[in-house]
């Protein structure tokens, strides 16, 4: 045997030989009107730099912060959405280090009252449902922005934009339960869903509204003792999350082997490189001198303030899954599709609020399909958007034709494009362009008999038994009809009229 064994592994022979475990942090820009402590507008994207900036937010000397109740509300939320538990009363704390997007020299956050704490996140993996422990949501306010740039002279400058200073987040930490790099993207997309679904956050990973780091370290199969982890951070998309995560799999199992010591760093990863690199050694948590803000009472938390805010909480993506599944019978994978998307979602909801008489499957059908298809296609062609999208009662109709036999499924899709671009009603679509689908067997059957003796030399093919004659005549009446036959009725009159293929009758 040759020495290439000793090569770095694949990922295969590493995970035989070590485990990996990871837990993730995620930090979600809150969509709120106003900052946390002060009432600048959050809507600076975009806008020229500092220019929603105020004593407050800029760490002014004897400036006072203010809680944002609606930014509070909204981590109350995110808590019961994730089965957490809340504090009685929780308080600010003041977390200090030294950075130039960080004026006042600490940032308001919180330590140990969290104002949620022990829930959790279940969802579908390759290999089955999955559920991450998650130990803990709170609140803080972002930082600054430093922008780098190259002066006109040649000189490199940090600049500072105050502007998303004092912008509410929210920290959402889970217990080091993940086991795989999959696992890790399929959490942070179903946290996006969920985060998106309750209206707390629009949580763009590349807009900087979601932002994941992932703690990896291994230890050895059958070791219950956790290894020495790894942050890695500036990840701007799942794909990223789930190949940095892999990269540091693979890129700590080979040190172990070659009997190296692993240090706790932060590293960044290089999304076209696709490696981790060091970006700084890591502070311990009591380098922060974390100490209860002074300038902010305790806050308590009502039951009744609590309970209002779980009465107003939409239906979660996982039951609706399972609501989906069960009571309407649709299958697990279209259910995951639809409820993937909020505006699959949107549209589905509203053919059945229009048409409750429509089968659910037949609606999942459209949804998922040409109607997925369509506003994905108009909305990349069209960025001012789509005049007839979501529209339930005009779905619904397009539906029931297509259902009743009235419109070839051909001939929907471009009643569907033309009412998702132009907004003009299914029934005036159908009406002007003649689209009606023919399924009446008389108007068929004369020109299934017009094709049959156009065309002798099929019909002695498929009374021979070959059996793509029967496509070709069906093909032949639909071409006839400029596609308005109903294909189905087609068929079975042409094998009413000559018999089973091969069998000479007729
Ligand atoms: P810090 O305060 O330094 O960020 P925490 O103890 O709060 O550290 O943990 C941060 C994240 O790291 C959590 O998601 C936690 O589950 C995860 N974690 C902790 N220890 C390990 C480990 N040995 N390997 C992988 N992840 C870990
Ligand atoms: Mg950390
Ligand atoms: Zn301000």
């Amino acid at each position: 045997m040759s020495v290439v064994g000793s090569a770095p592994g694949t990922a295969s022979s590493a995970l035989e030989r070590y485990e990996p475990v990871i837990g993730i942090e995620v930090h979600c820009q809150l969509k709120t009107a106003s900052k946390m402590f002060c009432s600048c507008s959050t809507e600076y994207d975009g806008a020229p730099p500092n220019t929603h900036v105020c004593p407050v937010c800029l760490g002014l000397p004897g400036a006072l912060p203010v809680i944002n109740r609606r930014a509070v509300e909204y981590v109350l939320a995110a808590g019961l959405a994730i089965e957490a538990t809340n504090p009685v009363t929780t308080r600010w704390d003041r977390k200090n280090y030294f950075y130039p997007d960080l004026p006042k020299g600490y940032q308001i956050s919180q330590y140990d009252l969290p104002l949620a704490a022990h829930g959790r996140l279940t969802f579908e993996t390759s290999t089955g449902p999955f559920t991450v422990g998650i130990r803990r949501a709170h609140l803080e306010e972002d930082t600054a922005k430093l922008v780098h740039v190259t002066t006109p002279d040649g000189r490199t400058v940090s600049l500072v934009d105050f502007n998303r200073s004092g912008a509410p987040l929210m920290e959402i930490v889970t217990e080091p339960d993940i086991r795989s790099a999959e696992q890790a993207r399929r959490y942070a997309e179903e946290l996006q869903l969920l985060l998106r679904s309750i209206g707390v956050s629009d949580a763009d990973m590349e807009r900087g509204q979601m932002r994941v780091e992932a703690n990896v370290s291994l230890r050895p199969r059958g070791v219950e003792a956790f290894g020495i982890r790894v942050e890695v951070k500036n990840m701007n998309s799942f794909r990223s999350v789930e190949r940095a995560i892999a990269f540091e799999i693979e890129r700590q199992a080979a040190a172990l082997d070659a009997g190296e010591t692993l240090t706790q760093d932060t590293r960044g990863w290089d999304d076209n490189r696709g490696v981790t690199y060091v970006m700084r050694s890591k502070e311990d948590s009591q380098d922060y001198r974390y100490f209860p803000e002074p300038d902010l009472p305790p806050l308590r938390i009502d039951p009744a303030w609590l309970a209002e805010i779980r009465a107003r909480l939409p239906e979660l993506p996982a039951a609706r899954r399972a609501r989906y599944r069960i009571e309407l019978g649709l299958s697990a994978y279209d259910a995951g599709v639809i409820v993937n998307d909020p505006a699959m979602v949107a549209a589905f909801e509203a053919i059945q609020v229009a048409d409750p008489t429509l089968p659910a499957k037949e609606i999942a059908n459209l949804v998922t399909g040409d109607y997925g298809r369509a506003t994905k296609e108009i909305v990349e062609r069209t960025p001012s958007g789509l005049v007839g999208r979501a529209d339930g009662p005009q779905l619904a109709d397009l539906l029931a034709r297509i259902v009743s036999g009235e419109l070839s499924r051909a001939n929907a899709k471009e009643v569907l494009a033309e009412h998702l671009v132009t907004g003009t009603a299914v029934a005036a679509i159908v009406e002007a362009s003649g689209l009606r689908q023919i399924s009446d067997a008389s108007a068929v059957g004369s020109v299934v008999d017009e094709v049959l003796a156009a065309n002798p030399a099929a019909v002695a093919d498929y009374r021979a038994g070959k059996g793509q004659a029967l496509g070709f005549l069906v093909g032949q009446v639909m071409k006839v009809t400029r596609g308005q036959a109903n294909a189905g009725v087609a068929t079975a009159l042409i094998r009413e009229r000559l018999g089973e293929p091969g069998s000479e009758g007729g």
